[in-house]
């Protein structure tokens, strides 16, 4: 593990050349801001999360003491009329409510400015077919890595370099545990995996941010931090091991760990292979399970393509 918590297993290690599969370990969630006299607790985000959906949830409190339960409480329907009639939830009016009297006794639970809150909800199965909680983004991805080291292990494979299997924190805010984790391993290669909309649920304009859907596979995308070989040497095993993929773009960033490692060091060829969600940052992100298997057999497929001293020239 590094100094902020990223963990990295490395298989084969010790060989000159270094390539990286990584998915993120962190998950959004708020931090304690302020707490009023009266006893209501006031946040800002750690990472993107939603102010939209908070009204109404459950919330564990991290304290030193242990978790508080809490909720994110809401005006009555009956009391929003007149000029509050149209009152929307915002970062400045969302508060928690612990169940306590005044500031001195949510103190007194252990509770202080800088505590960590989280939604409290579980992993559930809908339709046999879909994986719905919060934080698939991005667990989800760390899991598909970790099976992509177990398959490896399982059916006996000798790789010609050193694979790291990294779960950096801190991409919720920035990518600063992948940038952190790229200097102290200074890869040869970056495989990535993270979380991607499905675009096709209500509400999302296809035009603006293109189409992609649950259940239809992995998604590569095409942007200036990809490296052109490396994307398509993964769509070549895709197609030769009839893995089914989609395409996306992204003009600048990807948002993802991706720029972070291709942007390190000297540069570091990097890919990204996205698995399909629907709903992030809620509580209910969705996630099909045909798409959580073919996205770690595509990486697995993938590593397997890798040559020791690989050459990512392009002329
Ligand atoms: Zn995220």
């Amino acid at each position: 593990m590094d100094s902020y918590g990223t963990a990295y297993g490395v298989i084969n290690p010790g060989k000159d050349f270094k390539v990286v599969i990584e998915a993120h370990a962190d998950e959004i969630s708020w931090f304690v801001n302020h707490i009023s006299k009266e006893g209501f607790i006031y946040v800002i985000r750690n990472g993107g999360s939603d102010h939209v959906i908070a009204p109404s949830k459950r919330v564990n409190i991290h304290t030193e003491k242990g978790i508080v339960r809490g909720v994110f409480g809401w005006p009555a329907i009956h009391t929003r009329s007149g000029k509050d009639a149209n009152l929307n939830p915002a970062l400045e009016n969302i508060f928690i409510d612990v169940g306590a009297k005044n500031r001195d006794e949510v103190l007194k639970m252990g509770i202080h400015v800088g505590c960590v809150i989280t939604y409290g909800s579980t992993l559930e199965i809908l339709n046999d077919r879909y994986y719905v909680g919060r934080a698939l983004d991005n667990r989800i991805g760390g899991f598909c890595i970790a099976e992509v080291a177990r398959l490896l292990k399982e059916k006996k494979k000798k790789l010609p370099y050193s694979l790291y299997i990294v779960n950096a924190v801190q991409e919720e805010i920035g990518l600063r545990g992948a940038e952190m984790i790229a200097h102290r391993i200074k890869p040869d290669a970056a495989i990535i995996t993270d979380v991607t909309h499905d675009t096709t649920t209500p509400m999302i304009n296809t035009n603006k941010h293109g189409e992609t859907e649950c259940g239809k596979g992995p998604s590569l995308t095409y942007a200036p931090a990809v490296h052109n070989i490396l994307r398509d040497l993964i769509i070549k095993t895709a197609e030769t091991k009839k893995i089914p993929f989609q395409r996306a773009a992204s003009s600048r960033s990807t948002g993802t760990d991706t720029d972070a490692f291709a942007y390190s060091n000297a540069g570091v060829p990097s890919a990204l292979i996205s698995l399909p969600l629907r709903y992030m940052h809620t509580t209910v992100e969705m996630a099909h399970k045909d798409d959580v298997e073919n996205l770690t057999k595509l990486i697995y497929e993938s590593l397997l393509k890798i040559e020791s001293g690989h050459n990512f020239k392009y002329f």
